[in-house]
C-alpha cells in the first residue's frame, strides 16, 4: 500500500531522519531527503538511496528559518514528484542554558526550527493530501513535549507546541483521510545529544561513553539509547492503514521516562 507513495523527511541527512529515510526506502516508499548539507553531498545521498532501494529519491537544503524556503522546499517536491503523502517534520535543534541566559538567537532558532517549520510546510502540504484524500502527517517531538527538563526552555517550549499543533491538524484532518500524530522520544543514539553528553564528560572528568550512560540514566528508567532505526519503525506503523485510527496522539517512546 505505501509502495509509490512519497515521503518528504526533514533533516533527513543525520540521525533519526536518515534512519527513517533507510526504512522507508526499503518499503519502495520514495523520498524527498532534506537538510544542512551541500547540494553536491545531498545528491549523492539521494543518488545512494536510488541505486540501493529502486525508488526516486531528491535532495532540498532548505534552510528551515526561512518560510519562504519552506513553501519552495514543498513547491519543489510536489512539482519533481507529484505529491507528498507523507510529511514527516523531524528536523530539530537543541541548546541548554538555564532560561534566564538563555540567548535570545538561539530561542528563536529553536522555536523557528522545532515548532514553526512543522506548522508552515504542514500549510503548504496540507491542500494535496486533503485533495487525495490520503496523508500521513508525524512530528518528532520529543519526551520534552510532554514533561521538562532544567536548562532546556525553549526546546520543551517549542516540542509541547508541536503536541499542541498535532492535536488540532488532527481535528482539522479527520475527515480528510490525514492522520496526525507526534511521536516523543527518550535518548535516541544521534549527534544532536553529543554536546549534552561533552558537557557532562568534562565536567565530571568521565569518559565520552560514561557521561552517556549517565545522561541516559538520570531520567529514562530504561538505561539505554534507543537506536534511530527504532523511531523510523515506529513512523512506518503510523504510514500503515492499520495505524488509520491513530491520529491526534502525542506516542511516547521513552523507556518509561514519562511513566513516572
Ligand atoms: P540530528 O542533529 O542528528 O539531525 C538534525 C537534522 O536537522 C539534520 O539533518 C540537520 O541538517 C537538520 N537541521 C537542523 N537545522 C536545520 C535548519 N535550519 N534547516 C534545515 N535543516 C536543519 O538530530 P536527531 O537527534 O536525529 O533529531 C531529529 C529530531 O528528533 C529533532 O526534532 C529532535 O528534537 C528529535 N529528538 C531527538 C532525540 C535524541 O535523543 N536524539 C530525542 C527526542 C527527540
Amino acid at each position: 500500500m505505501l509502495n509509490e507513495k512519497v515521503a518528504l523527511i526533514t533533516g533527513s541527512t543525520s540521525g533519526i531522519g536518515l534512519a527513517t529515510a533507510h526504512v522507508l526506502a526499503a518499503q519502495g516508499i520514495n523520498l524527498v531527503l532534506h537538510g544542512l548539507m551541500s547540494i553536491d553531498e545531498g545528491e549523492e545521498l539521494a543518488a545512494e538511496f536510488s541505486a540501493q532501494y529502486g525508488i526516486k529519491a531528491i535532495f532540498d537544503d532548505a534552510d528551515l528559518m526561512k518560510v519562504e524556503s519552506i513553501e519552495r522546499l514543498i513547491q519543489h517536491a510536489i512539482e519533481q514528484m507529484g505529491s507528498v503523502d507523507i510529511l514527516i517534520n523531524n528536523a530539530g535543534i537543541q541548546h541548554t542554558e538555564s532560561a534566564e541566559n538563555f540567548p535570545l538567537e538561539k530561542w528563536n532558532a529553536i522555536l523557528a526550527i522545532n515548532l514553526s517549520a512543522a506548522f508552515h510546510a504542514i500549510q503548504y502540504a496540507l491542500p494535496k493530501m486533503k485533495h487525495n484524500n490520503w496523508g500521513r502527517i508525524i512530528n518528532v517531538a520529543s519526551v520534552h513535549g510532554l514533561v521538562g527538563s532544567v536548562n532546556k526552555s525553549a526546546y520543551c517550549a517549542a516540542k509541547h507546541g508541536l503536541v499542541g499543533l498535532t492535536k488540532v491538524l488532527a481535528l482539522e484532518c479527520a475527515e480528510h483521510g490525514v492522520t496526525v500524530n507526534a511521536i516523543c522520544p527518550g535518548w535516541v543514539d544521534t549527534p544532536l545529544i553529543n554536546n549534552q553528553i561533552s558537557a557532562i564528560a568534562e565536567k565530571q572528568d568521565i569518559s565520552f561513553d560514561d557521561a552517556k550512560y549517565k545522561l541516559v540514566t538520570a531520567k529514562q528508567p530504561l538505561p539505554e539509547m534507543m537506536a534511530p532505526e527504532q523511531i523510523g519503525e515506529f513512523i512506518l506503523f503510523l504510514c500503515s492503514e492499520s495505524a488509520r485510527s491513530i491520529t491526534g496522539s502525542a506516542l511516547p517512546m521513552d523507556g518509561a521516562w514519562t511513566a513516572q
